[in-house]
């Protein structure tokens, strides 16, 4: 490496000034681009060096714990006390999983892997025929390649994606992926979500020690502040309980057991309105397409070889068209249909008379745990974030091989009190990609939605010109959407680089008063938009989670 190149990484704001300069430089279109593209290549390169390298810091900290194996007393529970009967297989758990969806399946398999007994109970087994879930990052086939659940996108019909191509005003502009280097393999996959949901559910009860049965899981149980398993229905109706060790608590975004193990503070940006669009192409073929349209973003991509997938969004502020008197035909044809672009024009209308529009609320919420013995919250159940970016199964991915590596050196879980306090440093080890993921899909949908206050409008206009730039400008925020390359600091970065770029562009060639008054504000709107996200997400554990005790304790004990 020159000196140069260090002089750069070392001094984040020499950095920031280069762009700031190149902003204004492209703007006036005199620069020589390649030579600014090398520099800002290899300081950023240089800078994503800076940021701690947790997950390997996870491998170099395995150590075996010795917590005394002692077999939960699952008969102290029974019928008597509590009106419910045992499990008419009362083998014995070390974990019950509540769900089988993404996160409860992929995480049955990956423990059962490592030979636990798991118990998975989930409400309805039957192929889930759902909005959500339909598009898998690269960054999350990577985890998934990880956990050896890679074949799970296979023989479903799974689309591949290599990127997004962004949609502004008629104008239009190619995100790839930054897949250089990596796997043939690796790429994003777009799916039905059921198809892959089953497919992972068949895989973990391929395995002999996962038992996974359909129930519905109605509480925990709690004995002395220790959740030491859960009631649950069968189809039946049979009440039952079932105990283990550890419960690990994946009901999705709608949980109904969150409440004792965290402070759930769910927050709904909007609504998405679901179409699926048949026979037509793509004009970007295996991308995503997002239309930077007005009031806020509307998304297609494909989940089948017939089928492409639409979701336009409206947002909270603005009232939700009603399907059942035909509002949100009427809307859609009027408002949305005129903003997407003409080779998808026939096929939405199409979509629109078949009638089968569906709608699904957008739920954030940041990560709140109440450590508690005997449990821990794992997927939606525990954390959400804005969907635009769809990076919900990303980091409910990587969140499992987080766990896993804490879980494995461990003999047993009998000890809750004892696992409670060394599974802590889960909340810490999980942050940069969790809260990275969490913030970028916040930050872009605030900035990709319409605003009446016109420094947020010439931010939107900065960000798309920023990201149509291309080579690193590109690449560096497609890397963190995609979960490739997840580091807090690098997204800040970005964040800024767009700002400081929008406000080059306002002020030069002819700076004036009015001109420079806007570019404040647009750093203002910068700052209003992303220190909120991140101090929610928790600013400590995002950028120096060796901070944090529990971190410390996962690299020593
Ligand atoms: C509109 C929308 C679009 C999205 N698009 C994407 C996307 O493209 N890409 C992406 O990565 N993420 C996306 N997400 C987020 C993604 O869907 C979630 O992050 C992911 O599904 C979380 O997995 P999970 O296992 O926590 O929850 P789920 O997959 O919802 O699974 C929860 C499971 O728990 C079961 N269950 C619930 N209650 C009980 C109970 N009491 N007892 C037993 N079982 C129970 C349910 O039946 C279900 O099977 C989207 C979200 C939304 C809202």
């Amino acid at each position: 490496m020159n000196q140069t190149q260090n002089v750069y990484s070392e001094f984040p704001l020499l950095s920031c000034f280069l762009l700031f300069t190149y902003g204004v430089i492209n703007h006036i279109k005199t620069l020589n681009l390649s030579t600014v593209l090398r520099m800002r290549n290899s300081t950023i390169a240089n800078l994503n060096g800076v940021f701690v390298q947790i997950q390997s810091n996870i491998e170099a900290g395995r150590r075996k714990i010795a917590i005394s194996r002692e077999v939960v007393k699952c008969e102290t529970l029974k019928s008597s006390e509590n009106g419910v009967k045992q499990a008419e297989k009362p083998a014995y758990s070390d974990i019950i999983i509540v769900g089988a969806g993404v996160a409860g399946s992929a995480l049955a398999y990956t423990l059962g892997k490592d030979g636990r007994r798991v118990h998975v109970i989930e409400r309805d087994l039957t192929e889930p025929d759902r909005i959500v879930g339909e598009l898998l990052q690269p960054g999350g086939y990577l985890k998934l390649m990880e956990l050896g659940l890679q074949d799970c996108v296979e023989d479903i019909d799974a689309q591949q994606v290599f990127g997004y191509a962004l949609y502004k005003g008629g104008r239009s502009t190619k995100l790839s992926y930054p897949l250089e280097g990596l796997d043939s393999n690796v790429c994003g996959r777009s799916f039905h979500n059921g198809r892959f949901i089953q497919r992972m559910r068949e895989k973990a009860a391929s395995l002999p020690n996962v038992r996974l049965e359909e129930g519905t899981v109605t509480s925990l149980l709690e004995v002395k502040g220790t959740i030491k398993g859960v009631q649950y229905k069968t189809r039946t109706g049979q009440e039952l309980t079932a105990c283990a060790p550890l419960t690990i608590v994946c009901d999705g975004c709608f949980s109904n057991l969150r409440r004792s193990l965290c402070n759930p503070k769910v927050d709904i940006p909007s609504c998405f309105v679901a179409l699926i669009l048949e026979n037509c192409e793509l004009p970007y073929p295996n991308h995503g397409h997002v239309i930077l349209a007005d009031p806020s973003p509307i998304l297609f991509y494909r989940i089948s070889s017939l089928e492409i997938r639409c979701l336009v969004d409206i947002p909270a502020c603005h009232q939700m068209p009603s399907i059942s008197n035909g509002e949100m035909t009427n809307y859609l044809k009027s408002k949305v249909a005129p903003q997407i672009p003409p080779e998808l024009f026939d096929a939405f209308i199409s979509a629109i008379n078949k009638g089968n529009i569906r709608t699904m609320p957008n739920r954030s919420m940041p990560a709140a745990p109440h450590p508690t013995p005997g449990a821990l919250l794992l997927g939606d159940a525990f954390n959400m974030r804005h969907p635009l970016t769809g990076g919900g199964m990303t980091v409910a991915l990587s969140d499992i091989v987080v766990l896993r590596n804490l879980l494995r050196p461990l003999c047993d879980f009998s000890d809750a009190k004892a696992l409670c306090e060394y599974l802590k440093s889960f909340y810490t080890l999980r942050k940069p990609v969790a809260s990275t993921i969490n913030t970028l899909a916040g930050a872009l949908y605030k900035v990709f939605s319409t605003s009446h206050d016109p420094a947020q409008k010439e931010m939107r206009e900065a960000c798309f010109d920023y990201l149509s730039l291309g080579g690193v400008f590109s690449n560096g925020p497609i890397a963190l959407l995609s979960g490739l390359n997840p580091r807090p600091l690098n997204l800040v970065i970005h964040f800024f680089a767009v700002a400081i770029y929008g406000v080059g562009r306002l002020i030069f060639p002819l700076p004036s008063a009015k001109r420079m008054w806007m570019g404040a504000r647009m750093i203002s709107v910068a700052l209003g938009i992303i220190f909120p996200i991140i101090r929610d997400e928790g600013a400590q554990q995002m950028f120096f989670p060796r901070t944090i005790p529990a971190f410390c304790r996962s690299l020593v004990v």
